[in-house]
């Protein structure tokens, strides 16, 4: 699932250094698109009778980890049986496709990709059989070593399917020399590294499996007699299951008649869950890593509000992703929250053509300010995130011209410097603006009269973690795993 590779930006001749970008540059007005993008949920769930419509309607919870594509796996305890297709997952699924999807265990997977890889051959599922019968596997994550591994097996007579990382460990499942299928299994996961949050089904059981760091989150729940697995517990809340506990890193949990079976498939290691998942990525009414995210949220907000204070007249968020650490600058500040931008949730994608006069159609088609809130006022803008700077840009220009005196730019988390390897579509690191410029320039660029990011502190303050067990990667560059070099330089183009 790796990331294709994004447009250039310019880069200055002067300073060496990327020009930034300009307001007009994007082709695309289909939408805020200055945020990183997850690229997977994944369900599971043993012992109902209605499997398939359950694990549908925990797709449609976590459908804001994926959009492009959706699919279910279903067993009856003899046959596996797969449907997917590219788009929602009202889109891939109706009554008569989950009519065929009969039985009482079953994966799901909802996946964001690139347009580089776009394909109904990379939509998960991914099923096959083989020596120890069939299988399908769904992963949420992404594997670093996977582009070598795939070269050393296709050296080796190996046929891909696929472009999905996640393909190699159905591979070294099928080769494995043990016969049992956790032993295989762990056998398969020992050659992979990186991120990964897995869901298996064979014909009669059901596997989560959490990479040893635990990137990516993956929780157990209980419905009556039935066990349930996803990302988050806001898969559990639409089907009334109740939250048991986090999968914990480096085990795997096997779910069948004998109830829930826990082992270890890796020795501990350092943990790195993805600090991102709290600031932006997770929906704020889910358990994500044992903490609810709307805390979280409002807590990085309240730092923000210490760290960066400022006399205004009103707290705005851009909606909606920034509305949890808004109401936590707010609370701190005693300035009152106004909800002066208003979010359309239904444009979807545009195909409008930029030109000078509309160039800021995009944002605007998305975010309308309410003009009596803003107008004559000092405002606080806060934003869970600042990626390359054009979308913030332009909501500074919807608020100034909308009659605000002052905008404030507050950000809820540290400058992003640096790209994600673990799952997570970021783009280059040239096109991060932190990366490569100062916050001075930063605010200079998107106009805003003064810019604060929360510390690198505030934000490990926020989530309580102490004991280090979150990934910083990208507001640090320090990465808990070796990078190869081919990612590097498709994450790193400079
Ligand atoms: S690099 Fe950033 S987005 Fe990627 S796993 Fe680490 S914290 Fe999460």
């Amino acid at each position: 699932m790796l990331s294709s590779q994004k447009k250039h930006s310019v880069v200055s001749a002067r300073r060496g250094k990327p020009a930034l970008p300009a307001l007009e540059a994007s082709s695309a007005l289909a939408m805020p698109v200055d945020k990183f993008h997850d690229y997977c949920g994944v369900f599971a769930i043993y012992g109902h009778s209605d499997a398939a419509r359950l694990a549908h309607l925990g797709l449609y919870a976590l459908q804001h980890r994926g959009q492009e594509s959706a699919g279910i796996a279903v067993s009856d305890g003899v046959n596996v049986v797969c449907h997917k297709g590219m788009g929602y997952v009202n889109e891939v699924f109706n009554a008569e496709t989950l009519k065929n999807l009969s039985g009482h265990l079953a994966i799901g997977h909802t996946r964001y990709s690139t347009s580089g890889d776009t394909d109904l051959r990379n939509a998960q599922p991914l099923t096959v059989s083989c020596q120890k019968g069939q299988v399908a596997l769904a992963h949420n994550g992404n594997l670093v070593n996977a582009s070598a591994i795939r070269r050393e097996l296709e050296s080796k007579g190996d046929i891909f399917q696929t472009t999905s990382d996640t393909e190699v460990i159905l591979h070294f499942f099928a080769r494995s020399r043990q016969t049992g299928i956790p032993e295989s299994l762990a056998d398969a996961l020992d050659r992979v590294e990186g991120a990964y949050s897995l869901v298996a089904l064979f014909k009669d059981s059901v596997y989560g499996i959490r990479d040893p760091r635990g990137f990516r989150p993956l929780c157990l729940g209980r419905l009556d007699d039935a066990y349930v697995l996803a990302s988050e517990t806001c898969a559990f809340d639409l089907i009334d299951a109740a939250y048991l506990r986090d999968i914990e890193p480096g085990e795997m949990v096997i779910l069948d008649r004998r109830g829930v079976t826990s082992l270890r498939f890796a020795p501990p290691a350092q943990a790195a869950q993805c600090i991102f998942e709290h600031v932006y990525f997770s929906r704020p009414d889910s358990l994500v890593f044992g903490r609810s995210v709307q805390e979280s949220r409002e807590m990085l907000g309240r730092l923000l509000a210490r760290e960066h204070p400022v006399e205004a007249d009103c707290v705005v968020p851009v909606p909606d992703s920034g509305v949890p650490a808004a109401t936590g600058f707010a609370e701190e500040s005693g300035i009152s929250l106004k909800l002066g931008l208003i979010r359309n949730h239904y444009v979807g994608r545009t195909f409008i053509e930029p030109t000078q006069a509309n160039r800021d159609l995009g944002v605007k088609l998305k975010l309308n300010p309410v003009r009596s809130l803003l107008a004559g006022k000092r405002v606080v803008l806060v934003d869970d995130s600042l990626i390359r700077g054009t979308t913030s840009r332009k909501i500074v220009r919807i608020v100034r011209d909308a009659g605000a005196k002052e905008v404030h730019m507050r950000i809820s988390c540290p400058p992003t410097i640096s790209p994600c390897f673990y799952g997570i579509d970021t783009p280059t690191r040239q096109e991060l603006i932190a990366a490569t410029h100062s916050v001075e320039e930063i605010r200079q660029y998107i106009e805003a009269d003064t810019l604060g990011y929360l510390s690198l502190e505030g934000l490990r303050q926020a989530v309580q973690d102490q004991q280090g067990r979150y990934c910083l990667a990208c507001y640090t560059a320090s990465y808990p795993t070796t990078i190869q070099e081919p990612l590097i330089a498709l994450r790193h183009r400079a």
